[in-house]
C-alpha cells in the first residue's frame, strides 16, 4: 500500500455494519487482527454499531451497553481503538464510561442540527476523536455546519466521513457519490481529514473496491468500511460487508497518488476537461436544433412527441462495445435529454426556478 501525495498513510478504519454477538463481534475482530498481521497494514480503528438507527423498527436496533465491554475488551487485548456510533449524549456519556475515546456521527442524525449540538455539547473539551457522517441530504452547508459545531466544542480531533447521498433512483449504487460535495469540503477544511464509506456508498460489494480506488484517487485520506466475519448471515448491511480477508486484499492492493500518479492524473483530468468543453458545446448544439425542429412541426402541425423517432435515437446511442455500466448510464440519461427535447418544443416553455 502506497502512501499519498503528503507522505502519510491512509487511515483505515474497519469492522462490522453492528455488533450482533460476542461472539461474531470477536470473530471480525479478530481475523481483521490476522489480515492486518498478514499483510503488514494497520488498522487505525475497529468500527462496531451498537446502536442502530434503522428506518423499520422491526430492523435489528443494535445490541446496546451491553455489547460496550467486548469493545473495550477488544480495545485493550488487540489493541485496536475502536469507535461507535452514537445518537444522544447519553450514548456519549456509556462510550466515555468503557474508555471509547471515537465516535460518530450518522447520516441520519446529520440531519437534525439540534441533536447534532447536543452531541457537540457533551463530547466538548472531551478527548474525543468525532467521525462526522455526511448527513443524508446532499447539502454542503448543513455537512459544514455540524463539522463546525464539534470543532468549536474544542474536541480533540475531528474526522468527515462521505457515505453517499440517497436520491431515491434505481442506481446501480445504494448512494449518489455527489463527488463534487466532499471534494469541496476538503477544499473548505483542508487540514481534516476526509475518509470515505465505501460499504454505504455501494450497497453491495461488488463496486466497494473500485469506489474505495476513486476516493483515493480524488484525495481522500481514508476509508471506514464494514467487514463481518459471516456477511451472508448478518443482521444489518448484509449486502455490503466485506470478509476481513476481502478487506485486507483490497486494501493492500489500493493505490493512493504518489507523485508519478498525480502526474498523470493531472494529465487525464486535462483531457477529460476538453471531452466535457466538447460535449457541453454539442449538447448545446442538439438543443438548438431541436428548436430548429420544433419550428417545422409547428408549420406542419406535426406532434411534438413522435416514439418512433426517439425509439432511432435511442438506438443510435446504444453501440455492442458498451459495458453493463455504460448501458445503465444511457438508460438513465436518454430519458432526460429526451425529457428536456419535448419541454424545448412546448410553445409555452416552462419558467425553471434556478
Ligand atoms: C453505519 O456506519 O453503520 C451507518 C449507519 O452509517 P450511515 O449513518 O452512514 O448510514
Ligand atoms: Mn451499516
Amino acid at each position: 500500500m502506497m502512501e499519498n501525495s503528503q507522505g502519510q498513510k491512509p487511515i483505515w478504519i474497519a469492522g462490522p455494519c453492528a455488533i450482533e454477538s460476542e461472539e461474531q463481534v470477536w470473530a471480525t475482530a479478530r481475523q481483521l487482527y490476522e489480515e492486518v498481521q498478514c499483510y503488514g497494514l494497520c488498522l487505525d480503528y475497529f468500527r462496531a454499531g451498537v446502536w442502530k438507527p434503522r428506518s423499520h423498527p422491526d430492523s435489528f436496533p443494535g445490541l446496546g451497553e451491553q455489547a460496550l465491554p467486548w469493545l473495550a475488551e477488544i480495545q485493550s487485548e488487540l489493541g485496536f481503538q475502536v469507535c461507535v456510533e452514537v445518537l444522544n449524549p447519553e450514548h456519549v456519556a456509556l462510550c466515555e464510561q468503557y474508555g471509547i475515546k471515537t465516535v460518530w456521527i450518522g447520516a441520519r442524525t446529520g440531519v437534525n442540527p439540534v441533536e447534532v449540538q447536543k452531541l457537540a455539547d457533551a463530547v466538548s473539551h472531551k478527548p474525543f476523536t468525532v467521525l462526522v457522517k455526511n448527513p443524508l441530504v446532499a447539502d454542503l452547508k448543513l455537512w459544514i455546519g455540524n463539522i463546525e459545531r464539534f470543532l468549536q466544542a474544542g474536541v480533540h480531533q475531528v474526522m468527515a466521513v462521505h457515505r453517499g447521498f440517497p436520491d431515491n433512483k434505481e442506481n446501480v449504487l445504494r448512494n449518489a457519490p455527489c463527488w463534487e460535495i466532499p471534494i469541496a469540503l476538503k477544499v473548505y477544511y483542508p487540514e481534516i481529514p476526509i475518509l470515505c464509506d465505501p460499504s454505504h456508498l455501494c450497497g453491495q460489494t461488488t463496486y466497494i473496491p473500485q469506489m474505495a480506488q476513486i476516493a483515493l484517487t480524488y484525495g481522500f485520506d481514508g476509508l471506514m468500511t464494514e467487514c463481518h466475519a459471516d456477511p451472508q448471515n448478518a443482521l444489518s448491511d448484509a449486502a455490503q460487508q466485506l470478509t476481513p480477508a476481502q478487506w485486507a486484499t483490497m486494501a493492500s492492493q489500493l493505490k493512493c497518488p504518489t507523485n508519478a500518479p498525480d502526474r498523470e492524473l493531472v494529465r487525464q483530468r486535462a483531457l477529460l476537461e476538453n471531452v466535457d468543453h466538447q460535449l457541453s458545446q454539442l449538447l448545446w448544439q442538439r438543443m438548438q436544433i431541436v428548436d430548429e425542429i420544433a419550428r417545422i412541426k409547428r408549420e406542419h402541425l406535426l406532434p411534438v412527441v413522435q416514439p418512433q423517432q426517439w425509439q432511432k435515437v435511442v438506438e443510435r446511442y446504444h453501440q455492442p462495445e458498451h459495458d453493463e455500466l455504460y448501458r445503465h448510464f444511457l438508460d438513465q440519461f436518454l430519458p432526460l435529454l429526451h425529457q428536456y427535447s419535448v419541454l424545448r418544443q412546448q410553445d409555452d416553455k416552462p419558467h425553471l426556478e434556478s
